[in-house]
């Protein structure tokens, strides 16, 4: 028997079970195409970060004040991470140490709430976020959390009716950002709104920060106290998140919340990613990028809408497009169903005031980050449009099924075939 070569031996001779998966799951990214919205395809030089033997640092600990040895390289990406984020985003502070963006909103609320407070949030239904005080979520365990919501006829969020329920709420944190809200946030509106009732005011902006960065999405910055964001989704970078501020004015409290308030050592290799991740955002390459996420976006919701699919708000802002299956008599379930049958992978998602439960929600929740970085421009997103539109209407007639399914799925093989990735 072969001796193990501890230091030498790849995967693909060490572990053929983790091996096999690994290899199916390029090749699944490589033939399907992928419209879940929180998903985006990150650089060789992201993957070459996370790779990295930086993997084996343990640091506790900020740069130039570490609890353990051997800081040094490990320092000099997280000073990168914090210089890149300023510039990218304008701002004074910056935090790099989140695992996730879940992580990043747990550390403001450990700096900004005690037990008990009331935090105001977009409804889950509405685009809200489980880590904005969701019943299972421990936000919604340790914290009073009340939603606001949108207009029952535009998908709008409705300004004047927050402001209202910000009264009589009167939440010390008011929360604006979500994972399905296709729309731009009025940032000044919410800013306005929270220092009339004395609350604090933070904007999570997970989905859209990549559009931020690109200049391409209103920044939040000046208007809030604290800003979080993720590094994947728009941004294109690893797993984590990221913790943000016009000033230096929370560093103490931030700082402490994320170690050792809720995280404890770093994940030294995601920093070094976050690092290369930020370059690249600052490169002009990346404006193009966030411009043409943009339109591939409206691209996909205006051929879907000239097809008679409902798109929640009547467009989008930003990378989303919110679909409501209702009129089709489908459920989000069996759309996504279909078209993971024909190679497109996406989500079902409440739209405003479904069901609470899931099996009966009736939209499905689509976005151009992942397609745009393989290089789709309009004409794919048509295509794709067009092909979603097709199952759609074949989903309710089970002689049409299986060809629909066929057909969809040619096109979906002939698209990426022509764009490769991670050659
Ligand atoms: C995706 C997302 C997060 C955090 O996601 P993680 O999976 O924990 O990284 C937080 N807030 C919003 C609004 C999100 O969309």
């Amino acid at each position: 028997m072969k001796i193990r070569e501890h230091f030498a031996d790849p995967v693909t001779e060490t572990d053929s079970l983790v091996a096999e998966a690994l290899a199916d799951e390029k090749s699944r990214q490589q033939s399907q195409i992928e419209l879940i919205a929180s998903e985006n395809m990150v650089s060789r030089a992201v993957l070459d970060a996370l790779g990295h033997e930086m993997t084996n640092k343990t640091l506790e600990g900020y740069p130039g004040n570490r609890f353990h040895g051997g800081a040094d390289f490990a320092d000099q990406v997280e000073n990168a991470v914090i210089d890149r984020a300023r510039e990218l985003f304008c701002c004074g502070y910056v935090n790099a140490q989140p695992h996730s963006g879940t992580q990043a909103n747990q550390a403001v609320f450990f700096a900004l709430l005690q037990p008990g407070d009331r935090i105001l949030s977009l409804d889950l239904a509405a685009g809200g976020h489980l880590s904005h005080g969701a019943r299972p979520n421990l936000s919604g365990r340790w914290f009073e959390a009340h939603h606001y919501n949108v207009d029952r006829e535009t998908g709008l969020i409705d300004y004047d009716a927050v402001a209202k329920q910000a009264v009589n709420v009167k939440p010390r944190l008011l929360i604006a950002g979500g994972s399905a809200y296709p729309r731009e946030f009025d940032f000044e509106r919410m800013r306005a709104i929270a220092d009339r009732v004395g609350a604090r005011f933070l904007v999570d902006m997970a989905h859209f920060a990549g559009l931020v960065a690109a200049g391409v999405h209103p920044s939040p910055l000046q208007h809030a106290d604290i800003v979080t964001c993720t590094t994947t989704k728009t941004m294109r970078g690893p797993r984590g998140g990221l913790i943000l501020a016009k000033d230096e004015g929370w560093r103490r409290k931030l700082q402490s919340a994320i170690f050792p308030g809720v995280q404890g050592s770093l994940h030294t290799q995601v920093i070094a990613a976050k690092a290369v991740c930020l370059g690249e955002a600052l490169e002009p390459e990346f404006k193009q990028y966030g411009q043409t996420v943009r339109a591939n976006a409206r691209t996909l919701a205006e051929t879907l809408q000239s097809r008679e699919i409902r798109v929640v708000s009547g467009g989008t802002d930003t990378h989303i497009v919110l679909l409501d299956l209702s009129s089709r008599g489908l459920t989000g379930q069996q759309l996504q169903d279909i078209l993971y049958r024909a190679n497109i992978t996406c989500n079902k998602n409440p739209i405003p005031f479904d069901s609470p439960r899931p099996s009966e929600w009736v939209g499905v929740r689509l976005g151009s980050s992942a397609g745009t970085t393989r290089g789709f421009g309009q004409a794919e997103f048509e295509r794709i449009g067009h092909s979603i539109a097709d199952l759609a209407d074949a989903a309710v007639d089970p002689r049409r099924v299986n060809d629909a399914i066929a057909a969809a799925k040619d096109t979906v093989a002939s698209i990426c075939r022509r764009f490769t990735i991670y050659r």
